[in-house]
């Protein structure tokens, strides 16, 4: 089993937000970031999760920590270990906890078994690197078994969960028995949204921080539409023709499943997304979509699940259907390299689609709606407070409607009007509510309010401040 990894990352100033905000916004960060530093005074704060890369919570810390440590936090990040079996149970947990029924196993004594015993390792390597005083944040089921042994050696742990649902089922709350003899003795709990802490929770200790994107990351930064085709081209995702820029050249091309390549003018219709059912892959090939998956899952389209079914929907259509379903993974062994094309995709498509399922936040939304895109996604999830129906995206209401999704991408691909008048709506939406700077006031109120002040910064904290504790630079002073 792999030992726990330490995530190396760099540190920068919030100040670079500057730019990008009213002198309000300003004075609220400024306050929030003071608040959170005089608080943590020398303790450090851990964030523990299951990977260093691939999926939303990886990106979200790739994201939020180096403004954390830029702000004078002594922030770390760890990655747990764990086999085969665990990761099983941890995923089907996870699919519980969406209403799916993943690979259909249980959850019963034996699941929690497998859990606890690598969780239990986990936690002995945990405790010869975090001091009492620390503040752990322990993101996800995966990590969620280590809060009793952080607690009992009066570590302050805080829960953080990206996961939730609208309407819970029994494999929801199967899930959440699982997890809550865990969670019950965390110090804080945050949720992407309020309506998804669970119930038998302590309402005090609730805390509600949707998840962000940094601007400034390969993946967001403005990309020219000129740079944007000719990743593209390099990429092996359109038909560009020779000789872009060497700034775009791409070492690990797509790999795509298609029967014609797209031209540069070609009108694309995209989705981003990990192979997962709950993505709904099906409904948008069915739909004749573009679709991009992260490389993290099943190496080869004749792999198994989602990826497999994907591919043999697609071998199915019929011409010209299938000459317009363009399927491509993306290799991650360059993760700067796969940010450049997803950029480029996302800066390149005239409707952004995400016709997910089911969602806890969608951060492939939020990167689309900051590039200016119009969005056609399920009101599913986190993504019904990311987008305002009609103003800043599309939201459909049923999200196996196929028939719906396809008028309103057709409406927005005649109506380039109302198409752009949607795009500049979101990327206001999340310069305001969904970029670091604001997920950074939200994060710094959390740390202060857990460690016993009140938050300063004016987040959505819903808490009751714990009784205070003195830091050592306090106490010896
Ligand atoms: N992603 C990526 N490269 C890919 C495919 C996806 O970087 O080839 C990123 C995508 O841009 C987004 C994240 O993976 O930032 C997925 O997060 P989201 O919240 O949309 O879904 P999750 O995978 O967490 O369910």
């Amino acid at each position: 089993m792999a030992p726990l990894g330490e995530v190396d990352f760099a540190s920068l100033d919030p100040h670079r937000f500057d730019d990008l905000l009213s002198p309000e916004e300003r004075d609220l960060l400024d306050t929030a970031v003071a608040g959170g530093a005089r608080r943590i005074c020398g303790r450090r704060v851990w964030h523990v999760n299951s990977t260093a890369r691939g999926g939303g919570v990886a990106e979200m810390l790739q994201t939020l920590l180096p403004y954390a440590r830029g702000a004078g936090l002594d922030v770390r990040w760890l990655t747990i270990g764990g086999d085969d079996d665990f990761f099983r149970v941890t995923k089907r947990i996870h699919n519980n906890l969406h209403g799916g029924a993943g690979d259909g196993g249980d959850l019963g004594d034996e699941e929690r078994r497998v859990y606890e015993a690598v969780l239990g390792r986990d936690a002995i390597e945990l405790s010869i690197r975090v001091e009492p005083d620390d503040v752990v944040v322990l993101e996800d089921p995966q990590t969620a078994g280590l809060i009793p042994a952080l607690r009992m050696r009066g570590v302050t742990a805080v829960w953080r969960c990206h996961v939730g649902v609208d309407a819970p089922n029994d494999l929801v709350h199967r899930a959440r028995r699982f997890l809550h003899p865990y969670v019950d003795g965390a110090n804080a709990l945050v949720f992407s949204r309020r309506s998804y802490a669970w119930e038998g929770l302590d309402d005090g200790r609730l805390h509600v921080i949707p998840p962000c994107i940094d601007p400034f990351s390969t993946k967001n930064a403005p990309m020219s539409k000129g740079m944007a085709a000719a990743v593209l081209a390099a990429a092996g995702l359109v038909d560009g023709g020779q000789g872009g820029p060497a700034s775009a050249c791409v070492a690990h091309p797509a790999r795509v499943l298609e029967a014609a390549r797209p031209h540069t003018a070609t009108p694309l219709v995209l989705q981003v997304s990990r192979w997962d059912r709950l993505k709904d892959p099906l409904g948008v090939v069915g739909e004749a979509l573009l679709l991009v998956r992260a490389a993290r899952v099943a190496p080869s389209p004749r792999g198994t699940g989602a990826a497999s079914e994907v591919r043999e929907r697609w071998e199915r259509l019929a011409s010209p259907w299938r000459e317009r379903v363009h399927l491509a993974s993306l290799s991650m062994r360059d993760p700067d390299e796969n940010a450049r094309i997803v950029n480029a995709l996302q800066t390149r498509a005239d409707v952004v689609v995400q016709k997910s399922l089911a969602e806890g936040f969608g951060l492939t939304v939020t990167e689309a709606m900051w590039k200016g895109r119009p969005v056609v996604a399920s009101c599913v999830g986190g993504i019904a407070d990311q987008v305002d129906n009609g103003a800043s995206g599309v939201l459909i209401d049923d999200p196996r409607d196929l028939p719906a999704f396809g008028s309103a991408v057709t409406a927005l691909l005649r109506d380039r009007q109302r198409a752009r008048a949607l795009g500049a709506a979101a990327h206001e939406r999340v310069r305001r509510d969904f970029l670091g700077w604001r997920h950074l006031v939200r994060y710094a109120d959390l740390i202060t309010s857990v460690l016993g002040g009140a938050p300063g910064g004016g987040s959505s904290v819903n808490g009751v401040v714990p009784a205070h504790r003195t830091c050592a630079r306090e106490r010896s002073s």
